[in-house]
């Protein structure tokens, strides 16, 4: 934000200021749920997440038909939310032994699993098999043939998918840029390795191949990417039946789709995306002569992170004349280690008259010992001092997911607003539970 600029609250819609100008989300008041539950505190709007699935969900059922929308819960994954993407009638997403687990004991059905990953172990690799998880998306030979063993021993046979670099430049930050040739991900389509497993994996008797993945990136704003994604993929489909006679009957087009961290952030709306897909993909198919596949899409990020903000509490303020101020919260790089990863930006709110005019410009760091522990650098704020609350907004994905005990501080709390109530989805670390491992 500008010197002197008053924020649009509704840069993030399920945000809002109550009678007593404090800053609301879902309805709730911030301040209350700081008082209530302490900082730092994770705090996100249920009804929007449950919003961000049916809207995707939705555009599927409208779009295209045959079709899943799966959500990618290392963007956020708990219990909660895995209850939460079942009831709305989702696919999940995971991509290790704890998010699997996670998502068994929340009651997902198994048959509605997605299991990712570049690296899965033996042992997850069996837990998946031995709770009947639908789809693996196998991404190595290695894991391919472990597959097949472990299904020979358990006496049956496991579906699985590939996942595929289909050599696309998405225009986004290198390090969540998953789909070309020097990625650690996947078979690449150009060197023939994609054909190669395929071809192979039907020779084993104990896989079921039954499509294909790719992921292109992630916070990706265009959409143009995902159709040229989507036409490679339907060529090899096409390949794969005309050279093989391999049937390939899902095409999973993964995730990536971009939220709006900063006012100027313009993503495309996500029903239209999914349009310009589904066009696509069926035009594909025609031209292919193949049948237009079972479509699927495992959006993360644009599910949970507009829906999610984390309040601190602001302690020290040091004003180094002529340099920076940097105004110190009580949490950090623990809570939200993007901007000391990724140089991630995001905008920030007072909790109490947020609407202020924003008079100074300022750094928000947080408390571990790293110079780069910074949550935003540079942005315009009302004037802070210790004891105001301070609201990082679209913190909803890839952060309580990402957070570490580094400096042995406790992992926030999670709190859900549903109809303007508050319920606790993850509870406050304490002490005990940093210590309770030790030896
Ligand atoms: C991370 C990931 C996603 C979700 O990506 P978002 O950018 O959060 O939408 C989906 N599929 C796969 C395979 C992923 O690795």
């Amino acid at each position: 934000m500008r010197l002197g600029e008053v924020i649009n609250l509704f840069f993030m819609d399920c945000l809002g200021v109550n009678e007593k100008n404090n800053l609301t989300i879902g309805g709730a008041d911030v301040a209350e749920l700081a008082a209530q539950y302490g900082t730092p505190l994770y705090i996100m709007d249920e009804d929007k997440i449950r919003e961000n699935c049916r809207v995707y969900k939705t555009a599927m059922e409208k779009y295209y038909g045959n079709g899943l929308v799966l959500y990618a819960s290392k963007a956020f994954s708990c219990l909660h939310i895995c209850r939460a993407a079942k009831e709305e009638g989702m696919g999940l997403d995971v991509v290790s032994g704890g998010e699997l687990y996670t998502a068994l004991k929340a009651g997902f059905p198994a048959d509605y699993i997605y299991f990712h990953g570049n690296n899965k172990t033996e042992d997850e690799l069996r837990l998946a098999v031995e709770n009947n998880v639908g789809h693996i998306v196998v991404d190595n030979k290695y894991e391919l043939e472990l597959l097949n063993a472990l299904a020979e021993e358990r006496g049956g046979n496991v579906g699985v998918s590939f996942r595929i670099k289909p050599g696309i430049d998405a225009h986004t930050h290198d390090f969540i840029m998953t789909g070309q040739i020097d990625s650690k991900f996947g078979f690449a389509l150009e060197t023939g390795e994609a054909e190669e497993i395929t071809r192979y994996a039907a020779t084993l008797p104990h896989i079921d191949v039954t499509g294909v993945h790719c992921h292109i990136g992630s916070q990706i704003f265009d959409v143009a990417p995902f159709l040229l994604a989507a036409e490679r993929m339907i060529d090899f489909i096409g390949d794969m039946k005309d050279k093989h006679g391999v049937l390939l009957t899902e095409l999973n087009l993964g995730g990536g789709y971009g939220v709006k961290y900063l006012t100027d952030d313009d993503p495309v709306p996500y029903g239209a995306y999914i349009q310009s897909v589904a066009d696509t993909v069926r035009a594909a198919a025609k031209k292919r002569n193949v049948a237009p596949p079972k479509l699927i899409m495992e959006p993360g990020r644009s599910i949970t992170a507009p829906a999610g903000i984390t309040v601190y509490t602001v302690g020290a303020v040091k004003e180094i004349p002529g340099v920076r101020t940097y105004v110190s919260v009580d949490g950090g790089m623990a809570d939200n280690p993007r901007y000391i990863m990724y140089g991630a930006k995001y905008e920030a709110l007072t909790v109490r008259n947020p609407e202020a005019e924003r008079s100074k410009v300022v750094t928000i760091a947080g408390k571990c010992c790293e110079s780069g522990d910074i949550l935003i650098k540079d942005i315009a704020m009302p004037p802070l001092g210790p004891g105001d609350l301070v609201a990082v907004l679209t913190t909803g994905a890839y952060n309580y997911s990402m957070a570490s005990n580094y400096n042995r501080i406790p992992r926030p709390a999670v709190v859900m607003v549903r109809g303007g109530k508050p319920s606790l989805a993850v509870r406050r670390e304490s002490y005990d539970d940093i210590i309770k491992n030790d030896v």
